[in-house]
Protein backbone atom coordinates (compact mmCIF):
# COMPACT_ATOMS: atom_id res chain seq x y z
CA UNK A 1 0.00 0.00 0.00
CA UNK A 2 1.43 3.72 -0.42
CA UNK A 3 0.94 4.71 2.71
CA UNK A 4 3.10 2.04 3.81
CA UNK A 5 5.43 3.27 1.56
CA UNK A 6 5.62 6.68 2.66
CA UNK A 7 5.47 5.99 5.80
CA UNK A 8 8.48 4.02 5.76
CA UNK A 9 10.24 6.04 3.81
CA UNK A 10 9.25 9.29 6.49
CA UNK A 11 11.14 6.72 8.91
CA UNK A 12 14.59 5.98 6.79
CA UNK A 13 17.44 7.80 8.81
CA UNK A 14 19.31 7.82 6.06
CA UNK A 15 17.02 9.57 3.48
CA UNK A 16 16.01 11.95 6.23
CA UNK A 17 19.90 12.98 7.03
CA UNK A 18 20.79 13.38 3.49
CA UNK A 19 17.83 15.44 2.42
CA UNK A 20 18.60 17.91 4.60
CA UNK A 21 21.84 18.76 2.93
CA UNK A 22 19.79 19.47 -0.69
CA UNK A 23 16.85 22.18 0.35
CA UNK A 24 13.24 21.92 -0.39
CA UNK A 25 12.48 19.56 -2.84
CA UNK A 26 9.89 17.53 -4.61
CA UNK A 27 7.59 19.68 -4.73
CA UNK A 28 8.21 19.55 -0.84
CA UNK A 29 8.30 24.10 -0.94
CA UNK A 30 4.57 24.01 -1.16
CA UNK A 31 4.05 22.83 2.03
CA UNK A 32 6.92 23.74 3.99
CA UNK A 33 7.29 27.35 4.59
CA UNK A 34 11.11 27.93 3.10
CA UNK A 35 14.07 26.32 5.04
CA UNK A 36 15.18 29.70 7.40
CA UNK A 37 13.30 31.67 10.33
CA UNK A 38 13.19 34.86 8.36
CA UNK A 39 11.08 32.80 5.78
CA UNK A 40 8.87 31.43 8.10
CA UNK A 41 8.10 34.85 9.62
CA UNK A 42 7.76 36.36 6.33
CA UNK A 43 5.07 33.60 5.60
CA UNK A 44 3.29 34.05 9.05
CA UNK A 45 3.11 37.89 8.62
CA UNK A 46 0.52 36.68 5.27
CA UNK A 47 -1.23 34.35 6.91
CA UNK A 48 -1.69 36.87 9.96
CA UNK A 49 -2.80 39.93 7.51
CA UNK A 50 -5.73 37.18 6.64
CA UNK A 51 -6.84 37.10 10.09
CA UNK A 52 -4.64 33.45 10.92
CA UNK A 53 -2.65 32.95 13.42
CA UNK A 54 -0.10 30.49 13.22
CA UNK A 55 1.82 27.45 15.26
CA UNK A 56 5.45 27.65 14.24
CA UNK A 57 7.13 23.93 14.01
CA UNK A 58 10.87 24.15 13.31
CA UNK A 59 11.42 21.05 11.49
CA UNK A 60 13.33 18.07 13.13
CA UNK A 61 12.97 14.42 14.12
CA UNK A 62 15.70 11.30 13.90
CA UNK A 63 17.65 12.91 17.00
CA UNK A 64 20.07 10.66 18.40
CA UNK A 65 22.48 12.95 19.66
CA UNK A 66 22.39 14.92 22.59
CA UNK A 67 24.52 17.93 20.58
CA UNK A 68 21.45 17.95 17.87
CA UNK A 69 18.61 18.07 20.18
CA UNK A 70 20.50 21.19 22.30
CA UNK A 71 20.81 22.78 18.62
CA UNK A 72 17.09 21.81 17.99
CA UNK A 73 16.43 23.92 21.36
CA UNK A 74 18.20 27.07 20.77
CA UNK A 75 16.52 27.40 17.45
CA UNK A 76 13.26 27.02 19.11
CA UNK A 77 13.97 29.63 21.58
CA UNK A 78 15.42 32.10 18.15
CA UNK A 79 12.09 31.09 17.08
CA UNK A 80 10.20 32.29 19.92
CA UNK A 81 12.62 35.76 20.18
CA UNK A 82 11.63 36.32 16.56
CA UNK A 83 7.80 35.84 17.21
CA UNK A 84 8.30 38.19 20.47
CA UNK A 85 10.56 40.72 18.11
CA UNK A 86 8.20 40.66 15.09
CA UNK A 87 4.89 41.03 17.47
CA UNK A 88 3.20 38.19 14.79
CA UNK A 89 0.41 35.93 16.45
CA UNK A 90 2.03 33.45 16.35
CA UNK A 91 2.79 30.33 18.79
CA UNK A 92 5.39 27.19 19.15
CA UNK A 93 4.62 23.37 18.31
CA UNK A 94 7.26 21.24 19.32
CA UNK A 95 8.27 17.05 18.60
CA UNK A 96 9.41 15.85 22.05
CA UNK A 97 12.03 13.46 19.65
CA UNK A 98 13.25 16.55 18.35
CA UNK A 99 14.40 18.04 22.08
CA UNK A 100 15.95 13.75 22.99
CA UNK A 101 13.16 11.95 24.28
CA UNK A 102 14.63 8.96 22.53
CA UNK A 103 18.17 9.54 24.11
CA UNK A 104 16.56 10.46 27.95
CA UNK A 105 13.35 11.31 29.24
CA UNK A 106 15.01 13.73 31.98
CA UNK A 107 17.45 15.65 29.26
CA UNK A 108 13.95 15.96 27.05
CA UNK A 109 11.95 17.21 30.25
CA UNK A 110 14.25 19.84 30.69
CA UNK A 111 14.51 20.66 27.24
CA UNK A 112 10.88 21.29 26.80
CA UNK A 113 10.77 22.99 30.05
CA UNK A 114 13.49 25.68 28.58
CA UNK A 115 11.22 26.36 25.88
CA UNK A 116 8.06 26.49 27.62
CA UNK A 117 9.51 28.76 30.36
CA UNK A 118 10.79 31.13 27.47
CA UNK A 119 7.16 31.56 25.90
CA UNK A 120 5.37 31.99 28.73
CA UNK A 121 7.68 35.11 29.39
CA UNK A 122 5.89 36.61 26.34
CA UNK A 123 2.34 34.61 27.22
CA UNK A 124 2.29 32.34 24.25
CA UNK A 125 1.15 28.66 23.98
CA UNK A 126 3.62 25.73 23.01
CA UNK A 127 2.19 22.55 22.15
CA UNK A 128 3.57 19.46 21.91
CA UNK A 129 2.77 17.41 19.13
CA UNK A 130 2.19 13.63 19.45
CA UNK A 131 4.20 11.19 17.57
CA UNK A 132 4.15 7.09 17.56
CA UNK A 133 3.08 5.31 20.22
CA UNK A 134 6.60 4.36 21.70
CA UNK A 135 6.34 8.11 22.38
CA UNK A 136 2.88 8.76 23.43
CA UNK A 137 3.21 8.43 27.35
CA UNK A 138 6.30 9.99 27.71
CA UNK A 139 4.89 13.02 26.26
CA UNK A 140 2.12 12.74 28.24
CA UNK A 141 4.30 12.62 31.14
CA UNK A 142 6.55 15.57 30.24
CA UNK A 143 2.93 17.60 29.87
CA UNK A 144 1.73 16.27 33.21
CA UNK A 145 5.01 17.39 35.05
CA UNK A 146 5.52 21.08 33.19
CA UNK A 147 1.67 22.22 33.93
CA UNK A 148 2.86 21.67 37.57
CA UNK A 149 4.82 24.93 36.66
CA UNK A 150 3.23 26.85 33.79
CA UNK A 151 -0.09 26.75 31.96
CA UNK A 152 1.28 27.45 28.47
CA UNK A 153 1.69 23.62 27.41
CA UNK A 154 -0.40 21.69 25.68
CA UNK A 155 -0.89 18.42 23.25
CA UNK A 156 -2.31 16.07 20.71
CA UNK A 157 -5.07 13.33 21.16
CA UNK A 158 -5.10 11.15 17.98
CA UNK A 159 -8.47 9.71 17.50
CA UNK A 160 -6.99 6.51 16.13
CA UNK A 161 -6.08 5.25 19.39
CA UNK A 162 -8.58 2.56 21.35
CA UNK A 163 -6.96 5.03 24.24
CA UNK A 164 -7.70 8.70 22.98
CA UNK A 165 -11.32 8.32 24.99
CA UNK A 166 -9.63 7.90 28.01
CA UNK A 167 -6.80 10.18 27.53
CA UNK A 168 -8.95 13.23 26.42
CA UNK A 169 -11.06 12.85 29.73
CA UNK A 170 -7.52 12.74 31.82
CA UNK A 171 -6.27 15.71 30.01
CA UNK A 172 -9.42 17.76 29.58
CA UNK A 173 -8.19 20.55 31.25
CA UNK A 174 -5.55 21.51 29.08
CA UNK A 175 -5.44 23.31 25.38
CA UNK A 176 -6.04 20.06 23.34
CA UNK A 177 -5.05 20.03 19.28
CA UNK A 178 -7.78 16.91 18.23
CA UNK A 179 -6.47 15.00 15.04
CA UNK A 180 -7.33 11.25 12.96
CA UNK A 181 -3.72 10.50 13.63
CA UNK A 182 -0.71 10.55 11.25
CA UNK A 183 1.71 7.37 12.30
CA UNK A 184 1.01 3.61 11.12
CA UNK A 185 0.16 2.08 14.47
CA UNK A 186 -0.69 -1.74 15.62
CA UNK A 187 -4.13 -3.40 15.03
CA UNK A 188 -3.83 -4.08 19.01
CA UNK A 189 -3.94 -0.25 19.99
CA UNK A 190 -5.68 1.02 17.18
CA UNK A 191 -8.46 1.47 14.42
CA UNK A 192 -7.49 0.74 11.19
CA UNK A 193 -10.47 1.75 9.56
CA UNK A 194 -11.22 5.15 7.90
CA UNK A 195 -14.52 5.25 8.88
CA UNK A 196 -13.65 3.98 12.74
CA UNK A 197 -11.19 6.29 13.28
CA UNK A 198 -13.23 8.99 11.56
CA UNK A 199 -16.17 8.48 14.02
CA UNK A 200 -14.21 8.61 16.72
CA UNK A 201 -12.87 12.04 15.68
CA UNK A 202 -16.08 13.14 15.48
CA UNK A 203 -16.89 11.65 19.26
CA UNK A 204 -13.72 13.46 20.73
CA UNK A 205 -14.28 16.54 19.23
CA UNK A 206 -18.04 16.79 20.41
CA UNK A 207 -16.88 15.68 23.82
CA UNK A 208 -13.83 18.16 24.17
CA UNK A 209 -16.16 21.04 22.95
CA UNK A 210 -18.90 20.52 25.95
CA UNK A 211 -16.15 19.45 28.40
CA UNK A 212 -12.90 20.78 27.41
CA UNK A 213 -10.85 24.15 28.25
CA UNK A 214 -9.91 24.75 24.59
CA UNK A 215 -10.40 22.77 21.31
CA UNK A 216 -8.20 22.98 18.48
CA UNK A 217 -9.85 20.89 15.46
CA UNK A 218 -6.81 19.98 12.80
CA UNK A 219 -8.28 18.58 10.06
CA UNK A 220 -8.69 19.02 6.37
CA UNK A 221 -11.95 17.27 5.94
CA UNK A 222 -14.74 19.46 5.19
CA UNK A 223 -17.21 17.07 6.41
CA UNK A 224 -15.61 16.83 9.71
CA UNK A 225 -15.77 20.78 9.46
CA UNK A 226 -19.39 21.33 8.31
CA UNK A 227 -20.29 19.03 11.46
CA UNK A 228 -18.45 21.03 13.90
CA UNK A 229 -20.32 24.07 12.94
CA UNK A 230 -23.61 22.92 13.09
CA UNK A 231 -22.33 21.19 16.61
CA UNK A 232 -21.26 24.27 18.21
CA UNK A 233 -24.46 26.19 16.46
CA UNK A 234 -26.78 23.77 18.30
CA UNK A 235 -25.14 23.63 21.53
CA UNK A 236 -24.05 27.34 21.64
CA UNK A 237 -20.10 26.48 21.91
CA UNK A 238 -18.91 30.32 21.63
CA UNK A 239 -16.28 30.87 19.40
CA UNK A 240 -13.90 31.86 21.60
CA UNK A 241 -13.64 28.18 22.97
CA UNK A 242 -11.79 26.45 19.65
CA UNK A 243 -10.55 26.98 16.61
CA UNK A 244 -10.00 24.87 13.54
CA UNK A 245 -6.21 24.53 12.18
CA UNK A 246 -4.83 23.29 9.13
CA UNK A 247 -1.24 22.77 7.52
CA UNK A 248 0.48 25.28 5.59
CA UNK A 249 -0.76 24.82 1.98
CA UNK A 250 -3.21 22.19 2.04
CA UNK A 251 -6.68 23.70 1.25
CA UNK A 252 -5.82 27.62 0.98
CA UNK A 253 -9.10 28.39 -0.12
CA UNK A 254 -10.62 26.52 2.56
CA UNK A 255 -8.74 28.26 5.28
CA UNK A 256 -9.45 32.06 4.24
CA UNK A 257 -12.54 30.67 3.95
CA UNK A 258 -13.38 29.66 7.53
CA UNK A 259 -11.06 32.40 9.13
CA UNK A 260 -13.29 35.31 6.45
CA UNK A 261 -16.23 33.68 8.61
CA UNK A 262 -15.22 34.75 11.53
CA UNK A 263 -13.87 31.29 13.15
CA UNK A 264 -10.42 31.19 15.02
CA UNK A 265 -7.71 29.85 12.75
CA UNK A 266 -4.80 28.96 13.13
CA UNK A 267 -1.95 27.24 10.00
CA UNK A 268 0.70 24.85 11.09
CA UNK A 269 3.71 26.53 9.52
CA UNK A 270 6.62 24.03 8.79
CA UNK A 271 9.70 25.38 8.33
CA UNK A 272 13.67 24.38 7.79
CA UNK A 273 16.08 22.19 6.34
CA UNK A 274 14.81 18.44 8.27
CA UNK A 275 10.95 18.86 6.27
CA UNK A 276 11.79 14.87 4.65
CA UNK A 277 9.73 12.88 7.05
CA UNK A 278 6.80 15.57 7.49
CA UNK A 279 6.50 15.91 3.78
CA UNK A 280 6.66 11.21 3.03
CA UNK A 281 3.77 11.74 6.23
CA UNK A 282 1.49 14.46 3.86
CA UNK A 283 2.50 11.74 1.13
CA UNK A 284 1.09 8.84 3.06
CA UNK A 285 -1.70 10.93 4.37
CA UNK A 286 -2.98 11.84 0.97
CA UNK A 287 -1.87 10.11 -2.29
CA UNK A 288 -3.40 12.71 -4.35
CA UNK A 289 -0.56 14.81 -2.67
CA UNK A 290 1.78 13.32 -5.10
CA UNK A 291 0.33 15.87 -7.62
CA UNK A 292 2.48 18.33 -5.32
CA UNK A 293 5.79 15.90 -6.55
CA UNK A 294 4.25 15.61 -10.09
CA UNK A 295 4.21 19.39 -10.62
CA UNK A 296 7.50 19.79 -9.09
CA UNK A 297 9.36 17.42 -11.82
CA UNK A 298 7.36 18.59 -14.56
CA UNK A 299 8.03 22.21 -14.24
CA UNK A 300 11.79 21.13 -14.58
P1 LIG B 1 -8.28 12.94 5.77
O1 LIG B 1 -8.89 11.80 6.51
O2 LIG B 1 -6.89 12.79 5.23
O3 LIG B 1 -9.22 13.37 4.57
C1 LIG B 1 -10.63 13.33 4.69
C2 LIG B 1 -11.25 13.98 3.47
O4 LIG B 1 -10.98 15.39 3.48
C3 LIG B 1 -10.69 13.47 2.14
O5 LIG B 1 -11.31 12.29 1.75
C4 LIG B 1 -10.99 14.66 1.23
O6 LIG B 1 -12.35 14.65 0.84
C5 LIG B 1 -10.77 15.86 2.15
N1 LIG B 1 -9.40 16.38 2.05
C6 LIG B 1 -8.35 16.08 2.85
N2 LIG B 1 -7.25 16.74 2.47
C7 LIG B 1 -7.60 17.47 1.39
C8 LIG B 1 -6.89 18.37 0.54
N3 LIG B 1 -5.59 18.64 0.72
N4 LIG B 1 -7.57 18.94 -0.49
C9 LIG B 1 -8.88 18.67 -0.68
N5 LIG B 1 -9.62 17.83 0.09
C10 LIG B 1 -8.98 17.23 1.11
N6 LIG B 1 -0.99 13.92 13.39
C11 LIG B 1 -0.36 13.37 14.44
O7 LIG B 1 -0.29 12.14 14.54
N7 LIG B 1 0.20 14.17 15.42
C12 LIG B 1 0.11 15.51 15.38
O8 LIG B 1 0.63 16.18 16.31
C13 LIG B 1 -0.56 16.13 14.28
N8 LIG B 1 -0.68 17.47 14.19
C14 LIG B 1 -1.44 18.00 13.16
C15 LIG B 1 -1.65 19.38 13.10
C16 LIG B 1 -2.47 19.91 12.12
C17 LIG B 1 -2.72 21.38 12.08
C18 LIG B 1 -3.11 19.06 11.17
C19 LIG B 1 -4.04 19.60 10.12
C20 LIG B 1 -2.86 17.71 11.19
C21 LIG B 1 -2.01 17.16 12.16
N9 LIG B 1 -1.75 15.80 12.19
C22 LIG B 1 -1.10 15.27 13.27
C23 LIG B 1 -2.10 14.94 11.03
C24 LIG B 1 -3.46 14.26 11.22
O9 LIG B 1 -3.36 13.27 12.21
C25 LIG B 1 -3.94 13.60 9.90
O10 LIG B 1 -3.02 12.61 9.54
C26 LIG B 1 -4.07 14.56 8.74
O11 LIG B 1 -4.60 15.80 9.13
C27 LIG B 1 -4.99 13.93 7.65
O12 LIG B 1 -6.29 13.76 8.11
P2 LIG B 1 -7.47 14.81 7.85
O13 LIG B 1 -8.29 14.87 9.08
O14 LIG B 1 -6.89 16.12 7.43
O15 LIG B 1 -8.37 14.26 6.68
Amino acid sequence: MLKDLFIGLSQNELLNTAAKKYGLKLGAQSVVAGTNLEQAIQSIKELNAHGIACTVDNLGEFVFKKEEATEAKEQILEVIEAIHQNQVDAHISLKPSQLGLDIEYAFCLENVREIVDRASRYDFFVNMDMEDTKRLQPSFDILEELSKEYDNVGTVIQAYFFRAEEDIKKYKNYRLRIVKGAYKEPAELAYQEKSEIDSNYINLIEWHLLNGKFTSIATHDHKVINHVKEFVRANNIPKEKFEFQMLYGFRKDLQLKLASEGYNFCTYVPFGQDWYGYFMRRLAERPQNLNLVAKQVFNK
